[in-house]
């Protein structure tokens, strides 16, 4: 019988044998690995109202009491990490390095959030007035969500409960149904680590599940992070039903390479960042953009030399450079694209859409795929493509690269490379884009910075984890207060205090 994946709620694992499940599938081998169950809206409400239970205590628990626990959770996440890799390979198919990469920045995060006592410090002002002082400190919301995408079933939620139950809320997480096991196993070390139940528990699910967190006026704030079409409609319900919402959305990321570039470390550094993870990151370099015609030729010829060495396959193969797309029907999205720039007009350099990889004929895979000669017309250049395809679009100065990028609907990140810092530094100062790379091609903030895009790859105003993380997760409240010397009477003013 194939295994279901429950739920995490009020500290236990849960089962409700009534509720419709999905197949999860293994996309090396396109085999189903175990079912999840889809949350009932009596589920979700379940887990808010162990949430909401749990609050009170959990709010008062000093904030130092509250990092100890994501001190612990941090060495279980250590000593787990192969377990949690593996799980990682089997639902989502990347390379087991790869997922160790992603499994280290999500505990980036828990390190952040183990400064809590530190992160909450408010604000002091002294005799703002005479006799008056005034602070500023930051509340926890209350009960608080996340939504996360398939890509990081690791990494994402990380980047959203630490820090918001170390703030003092109570976190309910909705996973994507597409690799669940991680995420669970993950939320089950925290419990382990001393959290008290019902401070975070994980509802497994889909839209139902989403609508019943969305629209529930218990929850306060909704964190999501996932596609662009999904994001924009999080955060117009959310927002029409009072919640504070952060929703991070897709990403078209554009590499300009100046004529000047350090060529073959370019072409090595946009190797990893185009076809890694099967180019299923938000921030996957996918557009090349080539200044002048020499730079054009000679990235094109490198970058095919580079692609030949490119190894494709399971995710436990050491030597493999990235592994499957998450579905068939994604793989199916993927060569879509690619055809559809064929037709439109592009050279397809490099064609990974025939690949078959030995003892693994149905998994998800397509190979590394160059297209030179792209417009911005193209359907394949418009959209995100979420698939190891890099692109290249030849223009002849760096203002025509910037108006390219600034033109597109997308703003996450973005990366110059040059020689010459005088460009790199116009380049960082003037381009529309959150998160931007000189001579970077992955600039992923840090934990104690925060990470978002601009445009239309962010709705919202502040940006993932750090310091908008702290922000994000608290509401501010400013005491003013004031105690006279004694027997001074303040007689009756009506003017506005000033
Ligand atoms: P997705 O939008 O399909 O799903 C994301 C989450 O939303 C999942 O939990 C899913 O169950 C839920 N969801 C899906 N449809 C829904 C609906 N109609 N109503 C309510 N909830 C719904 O995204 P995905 O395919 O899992 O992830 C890939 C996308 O995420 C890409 O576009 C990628 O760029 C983006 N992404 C963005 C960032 C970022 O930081 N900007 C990071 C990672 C991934």
């Amino acid at each position: 019988m194939t295994n279901v994946i429950g739920h995490l709620i009020g500290g236990k694992l849960v089962n409700d044998s009534t509720e419709r499940t999905q197949d999860v599938f293994n996309p090396a081998t396109g085999e189903v690995s175990c079912q999840v169950s889809l949350a009932s809206k009596k589920t979700v409400e379940q887990a808010i109202k162990e949430a909401q239970a749990a609050f009170p205590g959990w709010r008062n628990t000093q904030p130092i009491k509250r990092a100890r626990v994501m001190f612990r959770f941090k060495e279980l996440l250590e000593q787990n990490a192969e377990h949690i890799c593996k799980l990682i390979g089997q639902e989502h198919g990347k390379i087991s390095h790869d997922a160790a990469g992603e499994l280290q920045r999500g505990i980036e995060n828990v390190e952040y959030a183990c400064g809590a006592p530190e992160l909450l410090k408010g604000e002091h002002s002294k005799n703002v007035g005479p006799n008056i002082d005034s602070w500023s400190e930051f509340q926890p919301l209350g009960v608080v969500a996340g939504i996360t995408p398939f890509n990081f079933p690791a990494m994402v939620p990380m980047w959203m409960f630490p820090l918001a139950i170390v703030c003092g809320n109570c976190f309910i997480l909705k996973p994507s149904e597409r690799d669940p096991s991680s995420t669970l196993f993950i939320a089950k070390l925290l419990t382990e680590a001393g959290l008290p139940d019902g401070v975070m528990s994980v509802v497994n699910g889909d839209k139902e599940a989403v609508d019943a967190l969305i629209e529930s006026p218990l929850v306060k704030a909704i964190s999501f992070v996932g596609s662009t079409p999904i994001a924009e409609t999080i955060y117009a319900k959310a927002s029409a039903n009072g919640k504070r919402c952060q929703a991070l959305g897709g990403a078209k990321n554009h590499a300009i390479i100046m004529p000047d570039a350090d060529m073959d470390n370019a072409v090595n550094q946009l190797t990893g960042a185009a076809f890694g993870s099967s180019g299923e990151r938000c921030m996957a370099l996918s557009v090349a953009v080539t200044v002048g015609k020499q730079a054009g030729d000679t990235f094109v010829g490198k970058m095919t030399d580079a692609m030949q060495g490119l190894k494709v396959g399971d995710y436990d193969t050491a030597t493999n450079d990235f592994g499957p797309v998450i579905s068939k029907a994604h793989k199916e999205k993927v060569v879509g694209f690619i055809n559809s720039a064929k037709q439109q007009g592009a050279k397809i350099i490099v064609d990974g859409t025939q690949i078959s990889v030995k003892g693994f004929e149905d998994g998800y895979f397509v190979g590394a795929t160059l297209i030179d000669d792209v417009t911005p017309e193209m359907d394949s250049y418009k959209a995100e493509i979420f698939g190891p395809v890099l692109q290249v679009i030849r223009v002849d100065t760096m203002e025509e690269a910037m108006q390219l990028i600034n033109d597109h609907e997308y703003g996450n990140g973005t990366c110059i490379f040059t020689r010459d810092g005088e460009a790199a530094r116009y380049f960082s100062d003037n381009i529309e884009v959150g998160m931007v790379g000189v001579n970077v091609p992955l600039p992923v903030p840090v934990a104690y910075h925060s990470f978002g895009g601009w445009k239309r790859s962010l709705f919202g105003d502040l940006h993932a984890y750090g310091p908008d993380g702290v922000r994000f997760y608290t509401k501010r409240k400013t005491v003013t207060q004031r105690w006279p010397s004694s027997g001074l009477r303040e007689g009756v003013n009506f003017a506005f205090p000033s």
